[in-house]
């Protein structure tokens, strides 16, 4: 299943049936994924999910309750092993970037290989002020630093001892908005660069998206789903995973043969993103975004529905339709005109992709 391909690298980092109780409270359970060398995968889900408690496993600052932890081909967790997190190749950065403040940049850099040997630490400080673009600010102490630097040395630091994994918990969180999208593709790049296997973690699905090779979705201490980015967004594999990744509207259909009669168009089954055979006389709920869908002002008669709210959003509006059947869909609408409130509209299917279903509940078969 290319939804569930892991890269075609050398295996990094890998989880098997990972689980971690606190008392009667299942924080992780079963968890499996394995990641590539030089991925950057990040953990993506609400709060209280279990991401941290994820990454803490890696980090051996917590210990499973049960299944392994294997990194670079070694057990570092299982039943009987418990490898402490000094003796893993694992860095982290945490989302205070937690910066030495009497330390100068350079200094902080260097902090986790002062026992190198001068000459190798003084190259490989040049290397990673250079990586990290800061190589005019090696002798400044952190509080003369941006948020962005700030966060681009504490990402130096924790690369210093070429660490097979990296962590990075809530890298973002501490930045104020336009920072932390202008830093998304900045980390990408010193990450890439470096050539570090990355796994970060966020609540944030925008972020997540827009910085991973794959994103792993989890909810209440299970993975939903893992895989490339435009791949779980338009291919969700459960209502959840496609409420979570983004505004999702779903528009009834029922089966009948080679198409799906909606209260919208009718469509055909090959619009969709698998089979759907086994519906045939079924209901389904398809998955459609905002910009799946267009509304324009109805004409005599060819109302779906009317306008329930708008949204206002800068480059467009979207704007909420009630259909006759009750459900609301999101429409994207990019023009200068506006919808009144109560306005009839006629809204069109206009995805370019196949669009995602689900059984309707009472009719799971
Ligand atoms: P957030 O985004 O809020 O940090 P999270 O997805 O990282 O959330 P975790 O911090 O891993 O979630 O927590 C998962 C669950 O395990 C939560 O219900 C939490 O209350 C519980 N939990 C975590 N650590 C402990 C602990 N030390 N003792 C008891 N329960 C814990």
């Amino acid at each position: 299943d290319e939804r569930e391909e892991t890269t075609d690298a050398e295996t990094v980092l890998e989880l098997d049936g990972l689980t971690r109780r606190y008392g009667i409270e299942t924080a992780v359970e079963d968890f499996s994924l394995s990641v590539g060398q030089g991925e950057l995968l990040t953990l993506l889900g609400p709060s209280g999910c279990g991401k941290t408690t994820t990454l803490r496993m890696i980090a051996g600052l917590e210990q499973p309750s049960s299944g392994s932890i294997r990194i670079g081909g070694e057990t570092v967790a299982d039943g009987s092993t418990a490898t402490p997190p000094e003796e893993r190749d694992v860095g982290l950065v945490f989302q205070e970037f937690a910066l030495f403040p009497h330390l100068t940049v350079g200094e902080n850099i260097t902090f986790g290989i002062d026992d190198w040997e001068q000459e190798r630490q003084q190259e490989r400080l040049a290397e990673l002020l250079a990586l990290v673009d800061l190589e005019e600010h090696e002798d400044k102490y952190p509080d003369a630093l941006s948020g962005g630097q700030q966060q681009r040395v504490a990402l130096a630091r924790s690369l210093a001892p070429e660490p097979d994994i990296l962590l990075l918990d809530e890298p973002f969180s501490n930045l104020d908005v336009r920072l932390r999208i202008d830093m998304r593709q900045e980390v990408r790049r010193i990450l890439k660069e470096a050539g570090v296997t990355a796994i970060s973690v966020t609540h944030d699905q925008e972020e997540a998206l827009s910085i991973s090779d794959r994103v792993a979705i989890m909810s209440d201490g299970h993975l939903e789903q893992v895989g490339k980015p435009e791949l779980v967004f338009e291919n969700p594999e459960s209502r959840f995973v496609a409420s979570f990744l983004g505004r999702a509207s779903f528009l009834t259909g029922r089966v009948r043969g080679e198409t799906v009669e909606t209260e919208l168009e009718q469509l055909e089954t090959a619009q969709l993103n698998g089979p759907v055979d086994a519906y045939d006389g079924a209901q389904i709920d398809i998955l459609v975004r905002p910009d799946d869908l267009e509304a324009v002002p109805a004409t005599d008669g060819s109302a779906d529905g009317e306008v329930v709210h708008r949204q206002y959003n800068g480059p467009n509006f979207v704007y909420g339709v009630e259909l006759t059947d009750g459900t609301t869909l999101r429409c994207l609408h990019n023009h200068v005109e506006v919808f009144e409130h109560g306005q009839p509209v006629e809204v069109s299917i206009t995805a370019d992709h196949d669009l995602a279903w689900y059984p309707t509940e009472e009719t799971d078969i």
